[in-house]
């Protein structure tokens, strides 16, 4: 006998910060959520991709590290009691006969909600591997595609592998801390930000970097996890071993919006289509917010998923509460209304 579902006002696909705040819209007009996201932890790109990087851009903080806006966030929504589902992936969206949504998880979690809040990213992300033979038995101890912790890689000698602005960063950071820091990328041009580019050709006349151009990855040394050395390959077969503790490849983001492709939503090249005024899409019910939502003129800033979420949040009130009558109030006003 299969468990009966979780029953909820709005379920939200995605944790990242867009669904968190939607958490805090959605309980400052009393409508409970449950959030799912694949990833172990809350946070989307924040907590997967820059953790310590500092954000410049959100209101009220001058400057924030995406790890503590997560926080924040998770503290903001803390008082409306969120369920989270979190290292499993919503599968399947299904109508049934009240208007009300049943989701399921690839874990088997069944929610049942009045409405559905997308705010799902770019869908599930992962790192682009390079092609290297027994690459996964390195990942995670010695091949890293984020960094999560500067401070693991002190003293230790590292490859820095790709020409893009994480690439750059990386290695501006990891200059200071590492022992040392190679640089590999298949042309003499790096494609980032002019500013790093000039900070990292700098660093490698001072002797902090080296550059190791045009050369591509082509092969590992090691036990199997723990690394010793990278292969890199000219394209006319010059080779070199670079002696390193630590690789990070650094060649962007497969995006995939999965099984949300599937669920009858209007689509405009692997983004929804919503309705600005409302974030609703074309099924009534399933709104969807942040960064994979768009409309003319969207910009895919954090500031932006969460007006986005708040006008979600109250285009869903009606459904949710049908027999009362939805007041604008501000949050100086009525405070935190059921608040758990
Ligand atoms: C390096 C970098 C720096 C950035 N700097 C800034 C900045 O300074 N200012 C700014 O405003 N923005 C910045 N951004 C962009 C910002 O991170 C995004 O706009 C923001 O993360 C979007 O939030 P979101 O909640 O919409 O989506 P995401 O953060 O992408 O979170 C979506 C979540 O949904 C989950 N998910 C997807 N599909 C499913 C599914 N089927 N089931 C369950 N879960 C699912 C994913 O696992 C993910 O956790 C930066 C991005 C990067 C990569």
């Amino acid at each position: 006998m299969t468990d009966a579902p979780h029953v909820t006002d709005v379920a939200i696909v995605g944790a990242g910060p867009v669904g968190l705040f939607g958490v805090f819209e959605c309980g400052m007009l009393r409508m409970k959520c449950h959030v799912i996201d694949v990833l172990d932890v809350a946070g989307g790109q924040c907590a997967a991709l820059y953790p310590e990087k500092p954000i410049y851009d959100i209101p009220g903080y001058p400057v924030i590290e995406a790890a503590g806006l997560i926080e924040q966030l998770e503290a903001q929504a803390k008082p409306f009691d969120p369920v989270y589902h979190l290292g499993q992936r919503v599968e399947t969206l299904t109508r049934q006969d009240d208007d009300r949504w049943l989701l399921e998880t690839s874990t088997g979690t069944r929610i049942d909600a009045r409405c559905v809040m997308i705010a799902a990213g770019v869908g599930a992300f992962g790192p682009n591997r390079p092609p290297l033979p027994g690459i996964e038995g390195y990942e995670g101890t010695s091949i890293h595609y984020m960094v999560a912790k500067r401070e693991a890689f002190r003293g230790k000698r590292v490859v820095i592998a790709g020409g893009g602005d994480s690439a750059l960063d990386w290695s501006i950071i990891l200059a200071d801390i590492a022992d040392s820091v190679m640089v590999v990328h298949r042309r003499p041009k790096f494609r980032g930000a002019p500013d790093s580019v000039a900070k990292l050709h700098a660093l490698a006349d001072a002797g902090k970097v080296e550059l190791v151009v045009p050369y591509q990855l082509a092969g590992l040394d090691g036990d199997g996890t723990q690394l010793s050395a990278v292969i890199v390959r000219t394209l006319d077969g010059d080779e070199r071993r670079l002696e390193a503790d630590a690789l990070l490849p650094f060649f962007g983001l497969s995006m995939n919006l999965g099984p949300i492709a599937e669920w009858g939503l209007n689509l405009d090249r692997n983004h929804i289509t919503i309705d600005q005024s409302t974030s609703a899409t074309n099924v009534p019910g399933i709104y969807a917010i942040g960064d994979i939502a768009t409309y003319p003129g969207k910009l895919k800033l954090i500031l932006t998923g969460f007006a986005e979420a708040a006008a979600a949040a109250h285009s869903m009130f009606p459904l949710v509460h049908p027999d009362e009558v939805l007041h604008f109030e501000y949050s100086t006003t009525k405070g935190l209304p059921g608040a758990a």
